[in-house]
This record gives C-alpha cells, sequence and structure tokens, in this order.
C-alpha cells in the first residue's frame, strides 16, 4: 500500500455522515455510492510477461490495516496486489471434529519471487502518485514513508504490512494428478455423488478477482448436474441506463 495525505478535502474520509447517508438513500448518489477501489490497472512487471501480473488499485482514501489504524484527516492510497503469486499456503485438519477449526497457512512470501515482484508494483504505485496530475492533491506519504526508500526497507515494511485481498483460491484443486480433489466435472475423486463447486477448485489463482469465475464454476456445476455440456445461455435486455447504472431484464432458456 502506497498512500498519501490529500492536500484538498476530495477524498471519502467525510463520506459516512448523515447527509450523504440520505443523498444516498433518495438519489441513488454520492460518495456513498463510491465501492472506494475506484479505479485499477493491470501492469506487468517485466517486459515478455504474457499477461499482467501486477494490479494497481486506486482508492480516494486511506486503508491501513484494514481500515482499522486509517489516520485522520484526507488521504489517497495505491494498493499494489500480485496477480500471480508463486507461493503457496496449506490448509489442514486440526483434527477429526467437524467442528474444529482447520489450520490455514496461507504462506505468504514463501516464494522469493513474490517480494520482487510486489516491489516492482510499489516502486510504479510512487511514480503514479508523483505524475503532475497529484501535484495539486499529493501531501506527504504516509505509507511506506518517506524514509523508505532502498528495496531493503521496503520490503520490510511489506512484510510488516501487507495485506490480503480476500481472495484464498485452490484448496480443493481441479485436476488428474495425485494433489487434485475434483475432476473436470467437480466430481471428487474416489466418492461418488459429491461435487464441490466454488473457488477452491481453481488449480491456480486467476489474474484477476475470482468472484465472475466464481459464478461461472457454479454454472458450469448446475450445467454438470443437469447432464448438460454448457450452461444454457443468458440473454439480457431492455437495457437502461439510471444515474450511471445499466439496468437489464434477465432472462434464460429453460
Ligand atoms: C471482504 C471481501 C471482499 C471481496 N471483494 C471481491 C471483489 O470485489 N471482487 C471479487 O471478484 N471477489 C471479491 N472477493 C472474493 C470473493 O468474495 C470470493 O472469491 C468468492 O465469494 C468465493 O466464492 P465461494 O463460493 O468459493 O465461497 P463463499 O462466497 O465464501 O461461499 C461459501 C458459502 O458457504 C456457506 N457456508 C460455510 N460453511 C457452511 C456450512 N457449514 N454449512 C452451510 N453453508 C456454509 C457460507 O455462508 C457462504 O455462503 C472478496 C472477498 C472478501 C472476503
Amino acid at each position: 500500500m502506497n498512500s498519501y495525505r490529500c492536500t484538498r478535502p476530495v477524498s471519502l474520509a467525510g463520506a459516512e455522515s448523515l447527509g450523504n447517508l440520505l443523498r444516498y438513500l433518495l438519489l441513488g448518489r454520492g460518495m456513498l455510492t463510491s465501492n472506494v477501489a475506484e479505479a485499477l490497472a493491470f501492469v506487468r512487471s517485466g517486459t515478455g510477461l504474457p499477461a499482467p501480473d501486477i494490479e494497481l488499485i486506486f482508492a480516494p482514501a486511506f486503508f491501513m490495516e484494514h481500515g482499522a489504524a486509517n489516520p485522520a484527516g484526507h488521504g489517497f492510497s495505491l494498493g499494489v496486489a500480485l496477480l500471480r503469486p508463486e507461493s503457496r499456503g496449506s490448509i489442514t485438519l486440526a483434527s477429526g471434529d467437524p467442528l474444529t477449526a482447520p489450520l490455514i497457512q496461507p504462506g505468504y512470501f514463501s516464494a522469493d519471487a513474490d517480494m520482487g515482484t510486489l516491489l516492482v508494483g510499489l516502486k510504479a504505485a510512487r511514480q503514479i502518485a508523483h505524475a503532475p496530475a497529484f501535484d495539486a492533491y499529493r501531501g506527504a506519504e504516509v505509507w511506506p514513508g518517506q524514509g523508505e526508500q532502498n528495496d531493503t526497507a521496503l520490503a520490510a515494511f511489506v512484510r510488516a504490512h501487507f495485506q490480503t485481498l480476500y481472495h484464498p483460491v485452490g484448496s480443493c484443486k481441479m485436476g488428474d494428478d495425485l494433489c487434485a480433489v475434483v475432476d473436470n466435472q467437480l466430481r471428487v475423486h474416489g466418492v461418488t455423488g459429491l461435487r464441490v463447486a466454488d473457488a477452491s477448485i481453481m488449480p491456480t489463482i486467476i489474474g484477476g478477482h475470482p468472484q465472475a469465475a466464481t459464478l461461472m464454476i457454479a454454472e458450469r456445476a448446475a450445467a454438470f448436474v443437469l447432464g448438460r455440456s454448457t450452461p444454457p445461455p443468458i440473454h439480457f435486455t431492455d437495457l437502461e441506463e439510471t444515474n450511471g447504472v445499466t439496468h437489464a431484464a434477465v432472462s434464460r432458456d429453460a
């Protein structure tokens, strides 16, 4: 996370007011319509990569320690997310009691390459924040902080303060190898009549946010259960835009 104080009162710091709540409820407008992560960029950390491996997320707000350690006042942030981490975590049973929580070890930065990629992203975020377009808004750098410049200091900062983007996948991966839990129709290997249909079956994380891909897994699972090779098509009709939001009638073939 690369965060700055904002020298003008234009961030979401004042979003949670009664006025904004009423504006949102009555008019569907105002700061509370923001999804906070208002601009995204998918970029390559080096030339020759077949696809972006870093996501930069711009927010007109501080977002420190999941928002729990935000300083007072206006700020803006550029988050850096690894899209194709090499680190692998694990999830194992703590006991034979199904009500006991499992042991989850995310394994963040267990692969050295991930830190190098993240630092490329952090430097890119700083470069963007120092573009002339931000001159009128950019105050002091709060995170990592102006003193944190060399790679050793930046890596120490990242290890101390990185945050998850809440996208765990792949604990129950699809495939035919010894580590695979489900086959390519989501049936659990060796168990009859049981399928898994969620983000856990992704063999590797997708290069984006997983919600849409998870919904597609669910669509495919429904089709498999019904004995279809593909889900029935969805039709969007009567497209209409109100206050910048597109509405549509959705129907699907039987
Ligand atoms: C804070 C947050 C923000 C996110 N933002 C985004 C985003 O902006 N874009 C994006 O693409 N992805 C986002 N994600 C990730 C996305 O939500 C997940 O990848 C996705 O929901 C995974 O779907 P799933 O079906 O695998 O699991 P889930 O959506 O977690 O569904 C699991 C379901 O199982 C139910 N359940 C659990 N235990 C039991 C039980 N014992 N019995 C019955 N039911 C049970 C749960 O209640 C839940 O409904 C976000 C995640 C979080 C946590």
